[in-house]
């Protein structure tokens, strides 16, 4: 390769991220001490802060009992509010239009019960032919429970032969042609396997034109684009908080409900006793008063110890800020894009991400021509000590987190494909 690990490490000295906020696992194989981990997007690494914030959660609940719900330093009762204003900003809403709570498919479906309301002939809900299992699954059952067919129901979007990824004025042409039939629609703000980053103001601008709802699921986006879902004008918005949000496995998710919607009685809800005012919760009144805010579609008392981290992630997020990690994760991946571009062309690897810096946020996705990507993904790992995602059959996820990950991770990752997969003859 042209681009020499000597050239990486001195991109690192130049431009060192944060990585000495994190724990960074020990490589089984290769010749490093330390993982290059480019699979951030789909479990974020532990940040150091994590363990003791965590401790001193857990020490509040020994020393304190039942009192720790108004006495702990963090008291438990008002503890998801602790998060409200970071993750506000970190999607560019306002702090009554957020909550932390649940996780991302449970936010979603809350979200539906409120905004997927199939009336007359408008009952399609739109998505990404290439959506997240999850969400397919999760349209699908809604269309059921509202008695209709996801077969006929569910409208999936699909790239134009010949290509991998969609084109907004594609997306924004089906919106404005079968727009009376379409009751919601619901993206992936950064499609998962191809790393594409919707158009999300054009769109959503398009849906609402169209009359129908728009909701957008930011899993792949949260802590990897700046967002301005109030400003764009999103009907609702859900994400989880494990991948770029470094908050550990199932940690607590987000949810975006727009200001327009806050205390609207014709919106329909699943509450329970977090749905209502706080300051009235224990007058155990049979009927609930919720408050104007996103926290109006909380239902449970949230565990403590699955938001603790997303607390200690979005301080880290509030320090370094969006429009810095952008920057960086912008010139990490046309680093890795660059790399990419001398191992790929000579070997049955395509780049099928979109190349426009605008239209994609850190992840790179390839789709190999021949072999499993999960054996390839296994060897990576085994052999050179890489960890990057499979999607079976054929599709290799990198993803640099430009929280932690380094221009020397993009570079092992290139090299140890190069030893990996053998040229085309
Ligand atoms: C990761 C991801 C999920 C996972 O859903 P959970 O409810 O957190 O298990 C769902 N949708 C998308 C688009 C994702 O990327």
């Amino acid at each position: 390769m042209t681009f020499t690990e000597d050239d990486a490490r001195r991109r690192d000295a130049a431009d060192p991220g944060h990585r000495d906020l994190f724990h960074v696992p020990p490589a089984e194989g290769g010749r490093y001490g330390e993982v290059a981990y480019l699979a951030g997007n789909s479990l974020g690494l532990q940040p150091r802060a994590t363990r003791d914030d965590l401790l001193d959660d857990l020490d509040a609940w020994a020393r304190l009992g039942v009192e720790g719900h108004l006495e702990a330093e963090r008291p438990w009762l008002p503890y998801h509010e602790l998060l409200t204003d970071a993750a506000a900003r970190l999607v560019g809403a306002l702090p009554a239009e957020t909550v932390v709570m649940n996780s991302l498919t449970v936010n979603l479906h809350l979200l539906m019960v409120s905004f997927y309301r199939p009336a007359g002939a408008r009952t399609r809900i739109v998505i990404e032919d290439t959506a997240f299992p999850s969400d397919s699954y999760a349209v699908r059952s809604q269309t059921r429970f509202h008695g209709l067919d996801p077969d006929e129901t569910v409208v999936r979007l699909r790239p134009r032969p010949g290509e991998d990824t969609l084109r907004t004025e594609d997306v924004v042409d089906l919106v404005r042609r079968e727009g009376d039939g379409i009751a919601l629609l619901l993206l992936g703000g950064v499609n998962y396997l191809t790393g594409e980053l919707m158009d999300i103001p054009a769109i959503t601008d398009a849906g609402r034109a169209a009359g129908a709802l728009v909701g957008w699921d930011l899993a792949h986006a949260a802590g990897n684009v700046p967002l301005r879902l109030h400003e764009w004008g999103v009907d609702f918005a859900a994400w989880c908080s494990y991948k770029y949000l470094n908050a550990g496995p199932g940690a607590l998710a987000g949810a975006f409900v727009h200001e327009r919607h806050l205390g609207d009685p014709a919106v329909p809800r699943f509450e329970g006793w977090w749905s209502t005012e706080p300051a009235t919760r224990f007058e155990m009144a049979p009927v609930s008063r919720p408050p104007a805010r996103a926290d109006a579609w909380q239902v449970s008392n949230p565990p403590i110890y699955a938001m603790g981290p997303v607390r200690t992630s979005l301080e880290i997020f509030d320090r370094v800020g969006m429009a810095a990690l952008r920057a960086r994760s912008e010139r990490l991946t046309g680093y890795l894009e660059a790399l990419l571009d001398e191992v790929a062309p000579t070997r049955p690897i395509t780049l099928i991400t979109p190349r426009d810096p605008a239209r994609r946020g850190s992840q790179l996705s390839l789709r190999l021509g021949t072999g499993s990507a999960g054996e390839l993904a296994k060897r990576l790992r085994h052999e050179h000590g890489v960890i990057a995602d499979a999607r079976e059959p054929n599709i290799l996820r990198a993803a640099p987190a430009p929280l932690y990950s380094t221009y020397h991770d993009c570079w092992r990752f290139a090299d140890a494909l190069a030893r990996t997969v053998e040229e085309a003859r």
